[in-house]
């Protein structure tokens, strides 16, 4: 009921906004919009608002650069005042839309429909996604000319207090900013690296948890903004310290029941969830391109870290791919430790959700869960688990997606095209560079 144009437009007019923000998100997850004034705001309602999407990362088609923005009524949302200029020059909304031809028919290039459509694909099992993600980010000086560092400003570690944390001033206001945007705030704590922080969601259904994302992302930039400072979701901005990671807690419910409870299950998962874990595990060799999508990404993906570098899953050690948190009953989950918080959310949980449903439809078994420290195996003993390695990099990362079939299928032709033609530019760019590192190791020596 509160989901109709009508409630929408009343309340657009009650809280006096002055503009409308039409959102959608690009092959790379960057977060487009397309801005609107009050006399358009029936016309945005109604899914008449047309763009041109051949400007647009891997919406290029040329016989289709006309596209309408049909906004998610749910997703409905008065942005809190970031800065008192800000107040001044009147209230923003945003609707999250879905991208659609002229003709009707939904564009096989926005990101959001790929989720959408496994989203379809669990419910025809009696099945609905939630994902609870802790995504890590850290907070950075800026320099006199406003561009960002990698200087920190503060010194402080793992679960830290103030007044060495400083950082928690800003992650208290960006909590407050979330929360009166309808956010479900778990916790939020300072990370492992200086100047590293986390800020943890509730779980919800895997549409709502991917949109929160990209929001959460844009509110944390912004209020590091109005601090001086820069927020950065680059997976690894620092040798020798943590990356930062988004961890995403996994579970299926059936009838608004966790159906990875089975109290009598080994480890006490039910089949489902171990036919899920299985999947998971199985297609996170050719996931890892959408999950960990920048040449950046590969480069939190090593050992020492506690970030996930084998194929492997546990019910207590952290440098699984996978981990099973203690708590059981209507809290049982995995823990899919790989993702980084520069994914595009949708592709990277559509891809988690259709790698675990393979798992469920092909009755995957998982190998046998490894409790111990992986990063202190030897060679031997890894081969005597049978434990593989994700890809090292980029580029072996996007030819595993490429021989992934089922993946492949799940992003869909249109989007699998660009997204592995925009990565294969990306690796190129970056190994016609010379580095830094190399003339520091070699210059002088050779
Ligand atoms: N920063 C680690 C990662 O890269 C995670 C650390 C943690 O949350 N325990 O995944
Ligand atoms: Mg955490
Ligand atoms: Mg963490
Ligand atoms: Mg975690």
């Amino acid at each position: 009921p509160d989901h109709t144009p009508e409630r929408i437009l009343e309340r657009l007019t009650q809280e006096g906004v002055k503009f409308l923000r039409l959102q959608f998100t690009d092959i790379l997850g960057t977060v487009k919009n397309i801005e609107v004034a009050q006399s358009q705001f029936p016309k945005a309602l109604r899914g008449d608002v047309m763009f041109d999407g051949s400007a647009i990362e891997g919406f290029t088609r040329i016989e289709e650069s006309d596209m309408l923005l049909r906004p998610d009524l749910s997703t409905f949302l008065v942005y809190p005042q970031f800065s008192r200029e800000e107040g001044e020059r009147g209230k923003v909304a945003r609707l999250i839309c879905d991208v659609y031809l002229p003709d009707g028919t939904p564009f096989e290039g926005d990101p959001r429909r790929v989720l959408r459509r496994q989203i379809d694909r669990a419910a025809a099992l009696g099945l609905s996604l939630h994902c609870g993600p802790e995504p890590e980010f850290f907070l950075f000086e800026r320099a006199a000319s406003g561009h960002g560092t990698t200087t920190t400003n503060d010194h402080a570690g793992y679960f830290d207090l103030a007044p060495i944390d400083r950082g928690e001033r800003i992650r208290r206001e960006i909590t407050n900013k979330l929360v009166e945007m309808g956010f479900e705030i778990e916790g939020a704590h300072h990370e492992v690296a200086p100047g590293q922080h986390e800020i943890d969601f509730g779980y919800a259904p895997a549409l709502q948890t991917a949109d929160a994302i990209s929001t959460f992302k844009f509110v944390v930039k912004r209020v590091a903004l109005e601090y001086g400072l820069l927020a950065s979701f680059l997976p690894k901005p620092a040798s020798g310290v943590s990356g930062s990671g988004m961890h995403c807690h996994l579970s299926l419910f059936r009838d608004g029941h966790n159906a990875f409870a089975d109290p009598e299950g080994e480890y006490g998962l039910s089949r489902l969830a171990l036919n899920f874990i299985a999947g998971l595990l199985e297609h996170a060799p050719g996931m890892v391109a959408v999950t960990n999508p920048l040449v950046n990404s590969y480069k939190r993906l090593v050992p020492g870290y506690e970030a996930p570098v084998n194929v492997a899953w546990s019910t207590s050690n952290r440098s699984a791919l996978i981990r099973i948190p203690a708590k059981r009953g209507n809290s049982t989950r995995a823990e899919f430790r790989m993702p980084d918080p520069s994914c595009n959310p949708y592709l990277a949980l559509a891809l988690m959700l259709a790698a675990g449903l393979d798992g469920i439809e092909q009755g995957l078994e998982p190998p046998p869960a490894i409790q111990r420290n992986i990063f202190k195996m030897t060679v031997r003993e890894k081969r005597h688990h049978k434990i593989r390695e994700l890809p090292g990099n980029l580029s072996e990362a996007v030819d595993a997606l490429e021989r992934d079939e089922t993946l492949v299928a799940a992003l869909g032709e249109h989007l699998h095209d660009r997204y592995s033609e925009a990565k294969r530019q990306e690796w190129a760019e970056y190994s016609a560079t010379v580095h830094p590192w190399e003339l520091h190791r070699y210059l002088d020596l050779i």
